[in-house]
């Protein structure tokens, strides 16, 4: 059990999504809040890297376990793109919707629209320690935006026939790549 993490991000999108994922493993009441770190740049070639990256450099800024995310959206027809570089792929400062509005220009016309979410959780300690764990879901990618909830590429991304934007949030928790691999750290560190 641990009594006290920092969730290693700014984005409040992201912070609810693993807060909701902490509440319901039963471990809200240890996450602290209000600390604040510098900006750590997301240099690594991997999801692996810059999960770890913003683990370790908040555990070491704030002296408490950190909790750092890094998430890729990998399209079978663009080799894998945008991959690591999910977040700036319409360049740096991108909107959310400038992201998904350059993968539909990418894959207009595209039959094969297969994809998957893949995010790698990384548990870093003040120590130096770290443990990893991850999680994906497939899906494919619509040809047009759809619903209003979620955020990032999620108006896009579509699983059994509806977007993660049209699900409710608790539902897109329980399959989505970030739920799975939180839940996949939670059981391997016991806590
Ligand atoms: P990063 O993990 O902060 O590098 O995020 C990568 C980018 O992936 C974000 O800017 C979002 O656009 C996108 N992203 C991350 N998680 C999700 C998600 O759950 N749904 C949709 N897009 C996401």
């Amino acid at each position: 059990m641990i009594a006290r993490l920092v969730i290693a991000s700014k984005n409040e999108d992201k912070i609810a999504e693993i807060e909701s994922v902490l509440l319901e493993a039963g471990l809200a009441d240890s996450v602290v809040r209000g600390l604040e770190w510098d900006d750590v740049e997301e240099t690594g070639a991997t999801l692996e890297e810059n999960a770890l990256l913003k683990a370790a450099s908040v555990a070491e800024a704030t002296g408490l376990p950190a909790l750092g995310d890094d998430t890729g959206l990998e399209v079978d027809a663009l080799g894998g793109r945008p991959g690591v570089y999910t977040a700036r792929y319409a360049g740096n400062g991108a909107s959310y919707e400038d992201n998904y509005r350059k993968l539909l220009e990418e894959l207009e016309g595209e039959a094969e629209r297969s994809a998957r979410f893949r995010t790698v959780v990384a548990l870093a300690f003040p120590d130096g320690s770290n443990i990893l764990a991850s999680g994906q879901i497939d899906g494919v990618i619509a040809s047009e935006p759809r619903g209003v909830g979620g955020f990032g590429y999620d108006p896009v991304f579509e699983v059994d026939g509806r977007t993660f934007a049209e699900i409710p949030a608790s539902e897109k928790n329980q399959m989505s790549h970030r739920g799975r691999a939180l839940r996949s750290l939670i059981r391997e560190v016991g806590l």
